[in-house]
């Protein structure tokens, strides 16, 4: 599908921010960047998988194929080594199916609590998934392009920051010392440089520029 000279590419999600944030971070040369809305696609993907790339894929092929177009679609969320890698798939609802991101902190903190610095390792994982309905199949199953981004850091004692969202407030990057900086404190443009989601879109963006977009 070709739109107003550009590639069309829908964007698993209803955000215009996502959008134009993945629109800075992939740095396409061809292509026209749709939301779901755009396409008309009003139903949501189950997010079900026990990992993020399993919920990254599923996401990418329920959407391209209500869309009939090419999809990029992510999943993404923090993995704390104290807590065996949870939150992790459940990152936006560890405290419950509704919860905020006040009350996830909350959880997390009491998860942790009376463990140093030094136990409070933990990651944000991001993985992006694109896929395309026009190309063909391989044993019947739809081609899925997958890039992986990894951002290191450690739990702080107490959340410091309004910047970003989810748990920022409460990740120090790992070149932070403890009770230095939270990425809650960082500019949207540092967080960019080292972010989970920024190493797998550049590197997402490598794959799509190649296959001309
Ligand atoms: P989603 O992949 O956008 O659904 O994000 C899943 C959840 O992971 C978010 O609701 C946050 O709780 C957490 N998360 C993922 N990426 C970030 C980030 O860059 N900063 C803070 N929290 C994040």
């Amino acid at each position: 599908m070709s739109i107003d000279g550009g590639r069309a590419l829908v964007i698993a999600t209803r955000s215009r921010h996502k959008l134009a944030e993945l629109h800075e971070l992939l740095t396409l040369e061809r292509a026209r960047l749709m939301t779901l809305d755009e396409v008309g696609c009003l139903e949501e993907a189950v997010e079900e998988a026990p990992s993020f790339r399993g919920n990254a894929v599923a996401k990418a092929c329920f959407y391209a194929s209500c869309g009939r177009a090419a999809t990029l679609a992510d999943d993404s969320g923090l993995e704390v080594d104290a807590l065996d890698g949870a939150p992790g798939v459940r990152s936006r609802r560890y405290a419950g199916s509704q919860a905020t991101d006040v009350q996830n902190n909350q959880r997390l903190l009491a998860e942790l609590d009376g463990l140093p610095p030094e136990r409070r390792a933990a990651r944000y994982r991001c993985v992006l998934a694109f896929t395309d309905p026009d190309l063909p199949a391989a044993d019947g199953r739809p081609l899925v392009v997958t890039r992986s981004g990894v951002f290191e850091g450690r739990i702080a004692l107490r959340p410091r920051g309004a910047g970003g969202f989810g748990y920022d407030p409460l990740f120090e990057p790992l070149d932070e010392p403890p009770g230095g900086r939270t990425v809650g404190q960082l500019s949207a443009a540092e967080k960019n440089r080292v972010s989970h989601r920024a190493r797998a879109a550049r590197a997402m963006g490598r794959y799509l520029r190649s296959a001309g977009y």
